[in-house]
């Protein structure tokens, strides 16, 4: 009678933390499966393919876009990202809460097709904080930092359109309070229609005396 498993977008700006805050999850708690995005980017240093992104070409991620095999791409600082479809049906399938790591205009289209989907924003606990980040990262150049603040920028209008904001401070808090939000989204009457309708037939019956 419980519902499927829920589909958690988690957003931020380049250089939040969203990637080790992923890792530090799905290490902590056992119901999680990250989805891996198909991006025409090319690796980074000590990337690999399968593991962190399928890395491919234009052509093959158009391919992809043509076979409606993503549920979401965006056009994110001059490359494609994309969610495949597949295993993300079948995580959810199989009761485990699936998370989309993307960027914005993505997540707002998995909220069109997925009403249900939660949506987390994580946040730098300053600009400043931001910005010391992504340089110490060491693996964009100047102008590439500077474009990802610009869009930090933008992306920092739409935060509105999300349930919850996480503020990555300390990674063992933002863990807990991630999960903990999550286990909590599994208690919403949207997220449990049938089991309630289930419980609503059963009373009906039981106070006509027919069980
Ligand atoms: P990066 O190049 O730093 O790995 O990722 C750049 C941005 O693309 C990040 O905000 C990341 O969350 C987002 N992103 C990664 N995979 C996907 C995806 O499949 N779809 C969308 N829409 N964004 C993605």
């Amino acid at each position: 009678m419980k519902d499927k498993g829920i589909l958690v977008v988690v957003s931020g700006f380049s250089g939040a933390g969203k990637g080790t805050l992923m890792k530090r999850l799905l290490q902590e708690y056992d119901n999680y499966a990250l989805s891996i995005s198909m991006t025409t980017r090319l690796p980074r240093e000590g990337e690999q393919d399968g593991r962190d992104y399928f890395f491919v070409t234009k052509e093959a991620f158009e391919d992809r876009i043509a076979k409606d095999g993503l549920i979401e791409f965006a056009s994110y600082c001059g490359n494609y990202y994309g969610t495949p479809k597949e295993y993300v049906e079948q995580q959810l399938a199989a009761g485990k809460d699936v998370i989309l790591e993307i960027e914005i205009q993505g997540a707002l289209k998995v909220r069109e097709r997925f009403p249900k989907a939660l949506l987390l924003f994580v946040m730098p606990p300053t600009s400043k904080e931001l910005e010391r980040r992504l340089a110490g990262r060491g693996t964009e150049s100047p102008e590439q930092i500077q474009r990802r603040l610009e869009r930090a920028s933008e992306e920092a209008e739409g935060i509105e359109c999300y349930d919850y904001i996480i503020v990555n401070d300390d990674l063992e808090t933002c863990t807990k309070e991630l999960h903990s939000i999550i286990r909590a989204a599994h208690g919403t009457p949207g997220r449990n229609e049938a089991f309630i309708e289930n419980m609503r037939q059963e009373l009906k019956a039981l106070v006509k005396g027919e069980k």
